[in-house]
């Protein structure tokens, strides 16, 4: 399953954790990064991720370009609900596509973890049915 992960700065911590405490599952899958939060993932675990452009130089609009084909099966965007943002637009941009194809998003830890525990069990296997349509 292809699953991308993002961060905000200062989420970056809280990704890095969540990475960690999730990397048995999340190294079974194929991950996807911005910039920052791919290099910040990879320093502290011993996953592999292919990292796109930092987050406020495009490097959302490349994942959302993966979920526009609907090609990206779980999202990981731990939103920094207090700081404004340049990019913006970008970011809604991306949750409007997922919602288009029904994709799993997370926007938090608490959500974050919920998904993660379903993918272990399994439970969002529907996702491979929606790639032989
Ligand atoms: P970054 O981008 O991982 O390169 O920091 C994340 C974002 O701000 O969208």
């Amino acid at each position: 399953m292809k699953i991308a992960l993002i961060a905000h700065d200062r989420m970056k911590e809280e990704i890095v954790n969540l990475s960690m405490a999730y990397e048995g599952i999340l190294s079974e899958h194929e991950l996807y990064a911005t910039g920052t939060t791919g290099l910040r993932i990879m320093e502290a675990t011993s996953l592999t991720l292919t990292r796109f452009l930092s987050g406020p130089l495009g490097g959302d609009q490349q994942i959302g370009a993966m979920i526009a084909r609907n090609e990206m099966d779980l999202i990981i965007f731990l939103r920094d609900p207090l700081t404004a943002q340049p990019h913006e637009p970008d970011i809604i941009a991306l949750l409007r596509l997922c919602d288009v194809h029904k994709i799993p998003f997370a926007t938090n830890l608490g959500t974050a973890e919920v998904l993660l525990k379903a993918l272990e069990r399994g439970e969002l296997s529907w996702r491979e049915i929606v790639h032989k349509e």
